[in-house]
Order: C-alpha cells, then structure tokens, then sequence
C-alpha cells in the first residue's frame, strides 16, 4: 500500500470496522482520509486521526450531495487522486431493529436504504474521476442478514440486499476503468452499530455455537481481509462478497 492513498468513511470510535481496516492500510504505508459523520463524532476521529501519519479530516454526512461533493473537491486539490475507498456506512432508525420486519414504515425504509445503501453509489460516483491512475479499489461492509433472514435485523437486511446488488452493478459499470468494487460479509462484531440491533448479545453468542471457527469474528481479522481487498493482491476480484465470518454462513444445520 506504499504510496497509495484512500478515503475511508465510517470511522466513530476504535471500535469502528472502518478504523481497523484504516489503522491496517496505514500500518502498510497507505495515506488516509477520514470522514467524521458529525460534531458528535468529530472528536473522536480526530483523536484517531492523529495516530496517523499526514491524514485528512473531512465532514462527511453521506445523505448531503453537498458534503459529498465538497470532500471530493478537497480530496482533489489535497491529492489530484485517490487509490481506494471504504464504505462501512449504515443506519437504521432503532424501532426498525426490533420485532417484526413486516412494520417497517415507509420513512424507515428509505432512510435505511439512502444512508446504508445508496450512499455507497453516490461516494462510487464521486470517486470515479479521482481514481485515474491504475484504476482502484472500493469495498463496502456487508452482513449476512442481506441474504439470509436473521431475526431482528429486519429493514437493514433489505439495504444489505440492495447494497451487494448494487457492489455488481457498480463493478460492471467501473471495470472498464479498472476500478474494483466488493464487499466483506463479516459476522457479527460489538461496535457502535451493532449495538443498536435487538438482541445482539445472542447473536453473538449463536454464532460463537454455530461457526465453524467456534469463534466470533474478530476486528483485525476484516481488517486483514480488506486488505487484501483494497490491494493489488485482489486485482483480479470484482464484484464479490466475500466472508470473514469464520465459516458461519456455509452451515445448512
Ligand atoms: P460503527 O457504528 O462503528 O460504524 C457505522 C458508521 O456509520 C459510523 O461511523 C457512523 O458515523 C456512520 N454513519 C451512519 N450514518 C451516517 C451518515 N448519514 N453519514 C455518514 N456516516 C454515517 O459500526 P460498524 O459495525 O463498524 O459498521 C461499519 C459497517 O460494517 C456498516 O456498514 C455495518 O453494517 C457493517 N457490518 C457490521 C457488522 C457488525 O457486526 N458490527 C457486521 C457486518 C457488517
């Protein structure tokens, strides 16, 4: 990753995917940029940040084109271009995460989707002219709930659907330009996120039982995953899902 530079949006605390896979790509030699959703977690990924050699701090909420854009430009005037980005991005309101998925509201819905989903997209888009050079990489995070009914995670299971979906998409339309697009499927993990699912502490727990690894997943494991991902040693790979999830989503019994 010597002499590559990157934009990773997700970043909360350091219980954060997005900061595992940012702490490994620069322990590699990778130069960052971090994106803070808001004042609220301004702090924190700024204290992050300086544990990293020359980083940028850009706003970043994904549901405005305007701050999209504007971190862009800056990446553009800070850089000219960039050589990867991570999407581990997702939010559903928390009445969504509980009980049944049949009452979904409309609102609901659509936030899950604009925010966990369709950013991913919208940051593709954006990316694109700045990935001039040998092309690049994008990765997004993905849970096995997108395919695969796990109780409780309901509406977020649909925008996980809809964000691989759009990983092939995407990958057909970027392939030309060498630029790579996948996803990481990682088992369930205690972050921020994660917290606001019902019942998440069972989860874990069943798939401590179930995985064949008899383990949960852990952070520097997706870290070393995505990687591999963000890398030159994935260069043939486009359009995937690929799990860390320590074997759990083979299982059938
Ligand atoms: P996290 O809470 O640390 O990260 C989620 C991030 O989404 C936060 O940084 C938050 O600021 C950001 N975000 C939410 N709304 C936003 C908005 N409008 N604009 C910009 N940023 C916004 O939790 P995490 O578990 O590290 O989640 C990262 C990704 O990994 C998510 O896509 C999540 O679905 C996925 N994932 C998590 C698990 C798990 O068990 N933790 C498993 C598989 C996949």
């Amino acid at each position: 990753m010597q002499g590559k530079k990157g934009l990773i949006v997700g970043v909360a605390n350091r219980r954060s995917i997005a900061w595992a896979i940012a702490q490994r790509a620069a322990e590699e030699g990778a130069q960052l940029a971090l994106t803070y959703q808001n004042e609220r977690f301004g702090e924190n990924v700024k204290d992050l940040a300086a544990k990293l050699e020359n980083p940028l701090l850009l706003p970043l909420d994904v549901t405005s084109d305007e701050q999209i854009d504007a971190a862009f430009e800056k990446l553009k005037s800070e850089w000219g271009t960039i050589d990867f980005l991570v999407h581990a991005v997702a939010y559903a309101l928390k009445p969504e995460l509980e009980g049944d998925f049949l009452v979904t509201s409309r609102e609901g819905y659509r936030i899950a989707q604009d925010i966990s989903s369709y950013s991913l997209t919208a940051l593709a888009r954006a990316a694109r002219p700045l990935m001039t050079e040998t092309g690049g990489s994008i990765l997004a995070l993905s849970y096995l709930g997108g395919e695969k009914v796990v109780p409780h995670y309901n509406v977020m299971g649909v925008a996980k659907a809809a964000l691989e979906a759009s990983v092939r998409y995407l990958a057909y339309d970027l392939g030309g330009e060498k630029i790579r697009v996948n996803a990481l499927s990682a088992g369930p993990i205690k972050t921020l996120a994660a917290a606001g699912i019902s019942g998440f502490s069972h989860m874990l727990e069943f798939h401590r039982q179930k995985a064949p690894l008899k383990k949960n997943t852990e952070l520097s494991e997706v870290a070393d995953a995505g990687l591999f991902l963000l890398s030159s040693m994935s260069r043939g790979i486009t359009g995937q899902v690929l799990y860390v999830d320590g074997g759990y989503s083979i299982m059938g019994m």
